[in-house]
């Protein structure tokens, strides 16, 4: 894979990907979610993204592959966090319909649709300790650097990082958004899960679309 196309196999590894790191933090997810929600966003997000794998068309278009997700993610994931990263995902996948590879342009703006539909699902804005704390950070590194001129695998890094960053900063935060916005003081000290899944997302992208990593998966 060059870096100016990522197909529809590049997503199908990016989704495959992304659940198998849900799949590793799973408990890390939940005990997050154990303090500050109800313990279930890591068996929410692993019974989503497990689905969307099983339901993964096989030669689809960049589009089809993120809204299969969608689906998935919608149907599978009670709670928050299934209509928000399903409409993150069908937004996405709206954002590359028609195209069957994607330019680093495309790619930014995937995420940025995706960041969109969170927002306009969720209403939160920066700072409410939602995964929209790691989400908007990540995007506006993923823009920046690739202003700057940066490849798309090296600006996917800087998105993670964004992200990781963006999770981090949550920690002694009060919640103004979900369930955790109901514990008032008692939030302060964890970090918000979602915006662990949200690092996790960009994790993936940036291990999914750059053309070394593949060469190392083989
Ligand atoms: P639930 O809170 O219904 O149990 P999950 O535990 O799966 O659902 O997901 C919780 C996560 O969802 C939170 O950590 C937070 O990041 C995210 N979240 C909750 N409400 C919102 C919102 N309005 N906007 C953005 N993200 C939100
Ligand atoms: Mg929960």
């Amino acid at each position: 894979m060059n870096d100016t196309a990522v197909d529809g196999a590049a997503l199908r590894r990016f989704v495959e990907r992304y659940a198998k790191l849900i799949d590793e933090r799973k408990d890390e997810l939940t005990e997050l979610d154990a303090a500050i929600g109800d313990a279930d966003h890591g068996t929410n997000m692993q019974r989503g993204m497990q689905a969307a794998c099983e339901r993964l068309p096989a030669d689809g278009s960049p589009e089809a592959v993120l809204k299969a997700v969608a689906a998935a993610l919608i149907s599978k994931v009670g709670g928050a966090s299934g209509p928000l990263y399903g409409t993150a995902f069908l937004r996405a996948g709206a954002a590359v319909a028609g195209k069957a590879a994607l330019a680093p342009r495309d790619v930014e703006g995937l995420f940025r649709a995706a960041l969109e539909g969170v927002v306009a699902r969720g209403h939160a804005e920066l700072g409410d300790k939602t995964m929209v704390d790691a989400f908007a950070p990540a995007v506006d590194a993923l823009g920046a650097s690739l202003d700057g001129g940066s490849s798309l695998a090296a600006a996917l890094a800087q998105a993670y990082e964004a992200a990781a960053r963006g999770s981090e900063a949550t920690i002694p935060w009060i919640a103004r958004k979900g369930r955790a916005s109901y514990l008032g003081e008692r939030a302060r000290g964890h970090r918000d899960p979602g915006s662990l899944s949200t690092t996790l997302l960009f994790q993936a992208a940036a291990q999914s679309f750059d053309p070394a990593s593949e060469a190392r998966d083989g």
